[in-house]
């Protein structure tokens, strides 16, 4: 079916899409506790006699086509963020400092209309679409649990989107590789020996080497990293002291490693090893280096994005859907899907106009005509894939 039709189909269900996405940003929840949205989703797929099971708060749903075929997985995200809502819009958050500033709220009213075209048409399809509903993308990630309790099993292809309100509404744009960086958290401890300020030579002062070390850590990237490959390291907090004519004898620097690449992230992750122990070592303190792994680097792979630009292109026209130059350096953990099979992220422009309020931001709004073109979108990509596999 041609993506024209299904969008058309989608309009037809704006309406309900709509009221969708508003129940839902009603109830933003955090992550791993969405247990009212997991109940709304649930109670929407029961509706449209969608089978489907739950684990902890997440949802698997599976929509069963006319004959045996390949599986494919549309995914969305589900947690909200600790922000508190201005007043203003008739279905603000009910829940007191939490909003869904991230659009997570479209994501899952876009994948149950896409669910909701699908389960129409099952006559008309062969395999299976797979429906992931995930929870706690913005804190701890519930894209690998899920992939380590099989929601990934079987997948021939997957696909996701996130809204953007730095395009306005028909515009799209994604690009093969590298679309959002890997996350690691790096928390380095620094121990001295504490004294009288005025007898430094008796003490091993961590703030003076923190100071040092903060410094020798800018070259991992400035002078370790080829100035045309994305890395970036930045310690956002340092904390020490207990008195003003005390020498300190502990520092805590934690910060953020963010890279495009697997090698480079290794890469990174051993240098500033070697530099923390390096730095601390000349200034006869310690150093605990404690690297916690975030996200991995969300992949994109480039046949799968050809297949969303095309469908882009045939829905928006070639004008609107952008080919990125970069990646994000923010992570998205859609990196675990398509991390188990070929698959294709994509943003959704959802901005009325320009300059429009950025993502986790209280000001954010979306115009909810976007939700039928990622719709449409969603459908229409796990249609093409699904259509291949029969050949
Ligand atoms: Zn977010
Ligand atoms: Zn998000």
């Amino acid at each position: 079916m041609d993506i024209q039709e299904i969008y058309r189909r989608a309009q037809a269900q704006a309406d309900w899409l709509t009221e969708v996405r508003r129940a839902l940003h009603r109830i933003p929840e955090e992550g791993f506790r969405e247990f009212k949205t997991q109940a709304l989703i649930c109670r929407l797929l029961d509706e449209m006699g969608i089978p489907y099971r739950t684990e902890r708060t997440w949802v698997i749903g599976e929509i069963a086509g006319a004959a045996p075929g390949a599986v494919v997985a549309l995914r969305a995200d589900m947690d909200a963020l600790p922000l508190d809502e201005p007043e203003g819009l008739p279905f603000r958050s009910e829940h007191a400092g939490w909003m869904h500033a991230c659009g997570h709220d479209a994501h899952m009213a876009v994948q149950l209309g896409a669910a909701r075209l699908l389960a129409s048409m099952r006559d008309a399809f062969s395999g299976t679409v797979r429906l992931l509903f995930q929870p706690a993308e913005e804190t701890v990630g519930g894209a690998a649990p899920m992939v380590a309790a099989g929601a990934m099993r079987g997948v021939a292809a997957v696909y996701g989107l996130h809204v953007q309100p730095y395009m306005n509404v028909g515009r799209i744009d994604s690009r093969p590789g590298c679309l959002n960086a890997s996350t690691d958290e790096v928390n380095l401890a620094i121990r001295g020996v504490a004294g009288h300020a005025a007898r430094p030579e008796q003490c091993v002062d961590a703030i003076v080497c923190a100071a040092q070390m903060v410094s020798a850590l800018q070259t991992v990237v400035s002078r370790g990293v080829s100035p045309l490959v994305p890395a970036v390291l930045t310690f956002g907090k340092i904390a020490g002291g207990t008195a003003r004519n005390v020498v300190c004898d502990r520092v805590e620097l934690s910060g953020t490693l963010r890279t495009a690449d697997p090698a480079v992230r290794a890469a990174m992750k051993a240098r500033i090893r070697e530099v923390a122990q390096g730095v601390a070592a000349a200034f006869g303190a310690r150093v605990d280096v404690d690297i916690v792994e975030g996200y991995c680097a969300l992949m994109n792979d480039p046949g799968e994005v050809e297949r969303a630009f095309r469908l882009g292109r045939a829905l928006l026209g070639a004008e609107n859907v952008a080919p990125r130059e970069s990646p994000s350096m923010g992570g998205e953990d859609f990196s675990y899907f398509c991390a188990e099979a070929p698959g294709a992220f994509y943003h959704l422009g959802c901005a009325a106009e320009q300059p429009a309020a950025p993502l986790h931001s209280r000001d954010f709004r979306l115009d909810e005509r976007c939700l039928p073109i990622g719709c449409a979108m969603q459908c229409a990509l796990a249609l093409d894939r699904l259509s291949e596999a029969v050949g």
